[in-house]
């Protein structure tokens, strides 16, 4: 990290307040992500930490170095939710998770996030969840009962401490799976058994397959280590899943912290009311961009983007098509301004400064109209918003829209009154096409090609 870079703040669930960041190993920062359940597309709600974990992943790589930095964000790939899907729609388990981690990796590309360092799948980390679960076993934190594994909440001392519930609200929440094999109220499942109909894999407690908390203790062990830097996730994932999280890894290895910064994106509302399918406002990221489902349009995933970075990402947000419309505008105005850049971009120390002070994007945002051209486009690049790309994808939409039959027509015409020395209506010809957004380029072979215009 370069002596002149800002200090990162950022701020810590676990503790409440805003921390210095200090990695475990400035070589090698380390982050994990919950990522998808992929039974069903990725909604609105999920494009939030996915925007929020990238601005992160790109100021990571910024002032650590992009070698230097690993995100891990996993694709839950054995899960009750898909095996009722693909039950219900009479395809094959494997069918639904591929063509749904299809279309989820689509979506992220478009909304400008990298790829992650690794994207780990739960399936292929079922010998890691079975060691977890032994360790647990071997050292008095789980035990096993009638073919399930339970972690056995009471044998941790301080369960709890992330989220900070008061005991009697996580009994509650943990009441919702009643079940004889349980000791205590908040024991929570880490292997169950499974029937034939079911996906399984052999284990020392006969075959089964493991909860939804276990998998993300297997894989950033796996690919990260006993302890790493940051976990992140929506604010949702808190209780019980982060705390469950931790009770495992922490418990399994003997350590005082799974990650040692915790951060938690807010929640997101539509139109100033909750998302659900019953109040039929859910949408999903991949109807947003390809379809008129939400306010009449299409909508560029840089749009959506910039929406989301508009608001901190602990605040709640209410994602608007108000919002999109502002957002868009702005993406028109800085792509003629940075069309005209031509320098190598670079950071402004103010955009460095806002993002390094707990991701404020608000601020970030709020700086970029004092700054020209080259060092707009570093900004935003820094931002993870790709202007280039959101040329191309209007481009793509004027094409969309232009009758190509027409287009043809109007140039067969063209080229007739042209042999007949017509200028002027060949000039008309060419004034029609302009209208409509089309260029024509008279090439030396006698031939016209075109090319859509914004
Ligand atoms: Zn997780």
């Amino acid at each position: 990290m370069s002596s002149d870079a800002p200090v990162l703040k950022l701020y810590n669930t676990l503790t409440r307040v805003r921390e210095e960041f200090r990695p475990l190993d400035p070589a090698h920062v380390r982050m994990y992500v919950c990522g998808p359940t992929v039974y069903d597309y990725a909604h609105i709600g999920n494009a939030r930490p996915l925007i929020v974990f990238d601005v992160l992943f790109r100021l990571l790589r910024h002032l650590y170095g992009a070698e230097h930095v690993t995100y891990v964000r996993n694709i839950t790939d054995v899960d009750d939710k898909i095996n009722a899907r693909a039950a219900e729609r009479g395809i094959s388990i494997r069918e639904l998770t591929e063509g749904t981690n299809a279309v989820f990796q689509a979506d992220v590309a478009a909304l400008g996030c990298l790829p992650p360092s690794v994207q780990p799948r739960a399936t292929e980390h079922i010998a890691e969840m079975i060691a977890i679960v032994e360790r647990l076993i071997a050292s008095g934190h789980a035990y096993a009962a009638d073919g399930h594994v339970l972690f056995d909440v009471p044998s941790m001392a301080d369960y709890g401490r992330l989220s900070r519930r008061p005991l009697d609200e996580m009994i509650a929440g943990a009441r919702v799976d009643v079940a004889p094999y349980k000791r205590g109220d908040m024991d929570f499942v880490l292997w169950k058994p499974s029937k034939d109909s079911e996906p399984g894999w052999e284990s020392p407690w006969g075959r089964g397959r493991p909860g939804w908390h276990l998998e993300c203790s297997a894989m950033s062990w796996k690919h990260l280590g006993e302890t790493f830097d940051i976990h992140g996730g929506g604010i949702d994932l808190v209780f019980p899943h982060h705390e469950n999280e931790i009770a495992q890894t922490r418990c399994a290895f003997g350590h005082e912290a799974m990650a040692n910064y915790w951060m938690h994106n807010g929640f997101l509302q539509v139109e100033g009311e909750k998302m659900s399918k019953s109040l039929g406002n859910f949408v999903t990221i991949h109807e947003l961009l390809h379809t008129e489902n939400f306010g009449g349009r299409k909508w560029p995933g840089e749009a959506l983007r910039l929406a989301m970075l508009r608001t901190h990402y602990r605040q709640p947000i209410d994602f608007t098509v108000k919002a999109l419309e502002e957002a868009e505008a702005s993406l028109r105005r800085w792509s003629a301004q940075a069309g005209e850049a031509s320098a190598e971009p670079g950071v402004s120390g103010d955009v460095l400064n806002a993002l390094a002070d707990d991701l404020n994007t608000p601020l970030a945002l709020a700086t970029l109209h004092e700054l020209d051209g080259a060092a707009l486009s570093g900004a935003l690049k820094l931002l993870g918003v790709d202007l280039r790309a959101y040329v191309r994808w209007v481009e793509a939409q004027t094409r969309e829209a232009v009758d190509v039959a027409k287009v043809s027509a109007l140039i067969e015409s063209r080229l007739a009154a042209r042999a007949a020395k017509n200028w002027a209506e060949s000039d008309r010809i060419r004034d029609e096409l302009a209208a409509m957004g089309v260029a024509l380029k008279d090439n030396k072979d006698g031939t016209t090609t075109w090319e859509v215009k914004r």
